[in-house]
């Protein structure tokens, strides 16, 4: 038995040990179905969730285009020079991730898509009983992707968003100003919070637009 925990804390990425135990705990009440990871990075996340899928009998598709974030980038405060790609030049995570999956046997339950999540957004269409958002931290680009794949968690499914920091003073807004937008609309109602993790479990009330659209 692959030890996953083992192999996340030996994978590369963002996500503090008690917030994967919130992750993880957060998936376990999803219903089984297709869950959509939004931000794969090296894959840290998607072990924890991947576990938790296989045990649900659920479905992961992780989305990232393997060139990192703004803040991934030479220059930047959480660049690793490791991860550049001496092809592109450009940062590349994509090889991380598949070691990683790899190691944690996972493959049979993770589905990996290489893309921008625009491109993806024009052709989803798949419900979704669990959506974890930790894609790029761009006001634009936070509020595209829950625009984009909110409307497809069906009723009763679980949206958990990370990096979520009410205050400025502890880290960019956007993602909050997402939390906020899902809880406004009635699409969502809060269920749980840890650290910068925010659970909320879909309503029957339809996703609209953003507040002034
Ligand atoms: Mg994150």
């Amino acid at each position: 038995m692959t030890d996953l925990l083992a192999v996340a804390a030996a994978t590369k990425g963002f996500l503090p040990d008690d917030e994967a135990a919130a992750l993880r705990a957060a998936a376990a009440t999803a219903p089984p179905g297709l869950w959509l990871e939004v931000g794969t990075y090296c894959g840290k996340s998607t072990v924890h969730l991947g576990g938790v899928a296989r045990e649900r009998g659920a479905q992961l598709v992780t989305l990232d285009h393997h060139r990192g974030s703004e803040e991934n980038q030479p220059g930047w405060e959480w660049h690793d020079a490791s991860l550049v790609d001496p092809h592109t030049g450009r940062l590349e995570t994509l090889p991380s991730l598949r070691h990683t999956l790899f190691d944690a046997s996972l493959d049979d339950v993770v589905t990996v898509l290489v893309a921008r999540t625009a491109q993806v957004a024009a052709w989803w269409s798949s419900p979704l009983t669990f959506l974890f958002l930790d894609g790029n931290h761009t006001e634009a680009m936070a509020q595209h992707d829950y625009a984009a794949f909110a409307p497809h968690v069906v009723e009763g499914g679980i949206l958990a968003v990370h990096d979520v920091f009410p205050d400025p003073a502890d880290g960019g807004q956007a993602p909050w100003h997402v939390v906020e937008r899902a809880l406004a609309d009635g699409a969502f109602e809060a269920v749980s919070q840890h650290g910068s993790l925010r659970v909320l479990r879909r309503t029957a009330r339809p996703v609209t637009g953003r507040p002034g659209e």
